[in-house]
């Protein structure tokens, strides 16, 4: 699929009638040879050029902080979960798996960095060996096709995809992870052919969900609007994940707007993430624990109860790690998933210091100092 768009500066300059100076130029022209840029045309219309500060560019345009290489190419500890080509199997309930390493953008805080736009031989090469895994594990309830982005895929391979995995009976539903509706809404709602295909398949005994990633309000637009609209219509239910960015949405007011705008038009907001400590992403655009907490807690009071459904949290490599609250420099932290069972619902503490950022930054609290408290979970 051919989406038209900017994977060169010099196409920028020209067309939106601006210059880099050469010193910048340089050290952009570094990063994007690792890294490579790519803007559609669609998302590139929706940035203030002349803003200094326009968190849409911030998202997607190069920045020479990426030439900071604190932090890791894998927070998440996918290689460990990985156990076919392209399939990762960390929760017992969930496969995961990377069926393309490219995008609709190139969004410059992503976590897979380490393969989107790149060669890489982390993605699925054959989805028959997929297919026989989760057939061989019951326990698999549902799988999430993801990547890089699924929906730059030929409509036949989705088609094929859900063909497939619809004949496992002990899969309760089908995720798609796609950043489609903010970056290339018109791929979806002018592809009748798609809709028929999610209609078809999204049934009530397994239904197809789409998570997707808008970060900012104005990502909500009349095209996304109507890609989300024709995906609701096909009977995908639709969830978002956002990822709390400085220079993008650390403010209550940005989340509170974008909160609002995703239950208007019927997305259901999912998780806030914490943003990973990813090489040349973590210096950018990481907001410590301390500030997105109060960032968080402050929009929650203005939110009323369907646009508060998300959790806050940090996807380590052990779990999905619930932030729970802050009491001075206590910090309280919840395993909302992990990759040991036994310990969901283990709520722990931590010593906050002011700048960290992630579960490794915290400081462990001296076994004579305090006692773990296990929370009960109620199902
Ligand atoms: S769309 Fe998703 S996978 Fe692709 S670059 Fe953005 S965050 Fe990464």
């Amino acid at each position: 699929m051919r989406i038209p768009g900017y994977s060169t500066l010099e196409e920028l300059e020209k067309d939106f009638g601006f210059s880099i100076p050469s010193e910048t130029k340089k050290k952009l022209e570094k990063v994007i040879k690792i890294h490579p840029m790519f803007i559609p045309k669609y998302y590139a219309s929706l940035i203030n050029w002349e803003d200094p500060k326009d968190p849409i560019k911030n998202m997607i345009f190069p920045s020479v902080s990426e030439l900071n290489l604190a932090g890791s190419y894998d927070t998440s500890g996918e290689k460990e979960n990985t156990v076919l080509t392209g399939l990762q199997h960390k929760y017992k309930e969930t496969v995961l798996l990377l069926a393309t390493n490219r995008c609709a953008g190139y969004c410059r805080h992503c976590f897979r960095k380490r393969l989107v736009g790149i060669s890489t031989k982390e993605t699925l090469q054959i989805f028959e060996k997929a297919v026989e895994y989760i057939k061989s594990h019951p326990e698999v309830s549902n799988v999430l096709i993801s990547g890089g982005d699924p929906l730059v895929l030929p409509t036949e391979v989705i088609e094929h995809f859900l063909k497939e995995l619809s004949q496992i009976k002990h899969l309760k539903y089908i995720r798609f992870g796609s950043r489609v509706p903010v970056f290339y809404p018109m791929r979806i709602y002018e592809d009748e052919k798609l809709l028929e295909i999610f209609s078809k398949y999204s049934t009530p005994e397994r239904r197809v969900y789409l998570v997707t990633h808008f970060n900012h309000p104005k990502e909500i637009t009349g095209e996304s609007k109507k890609a989300i609209d024709s995906l609701l219509k096909s009977k995908v239910i639709v969830s978002n994940q956002t990822v709390l960015l400085k220079g993008v949405n650390n403010n209550p007011d940005t989340l509170v707007e974008l909160m609002n705008g995703l239950v208007s038009m019927g997305v259901v907001p999912y998780y806030v993430f914490q943003c990973r400590p990813v090489k040349r992403v973590k210096v950018h655009f990481q907001v410590p624990l301390k500030q997105g907490y109060e960032i968080v807690e402050k929009a929650k009071q203005r939110l009323d109860g369907h646009a508060k459904r998300f959790k806050y949290v940090m996807s380590h490599k052990t779990g999905k790690i619930e932030i729970v609250g802050i009491i001075g420099n206590e910090i309280y932290l919840k395993y909302h998933q992990a990759k040991d069972y036994r310990k969901v619902g283990k709520l722990f503490k931590r010593y906050l210091t002011p700048n960290a950022g992630w579960l490794d930054d915290l400081e462990i609290p001296s076994e004579n100092r305090t006692k773990v408290l296990t929370a009960q979970v109620w199902a």
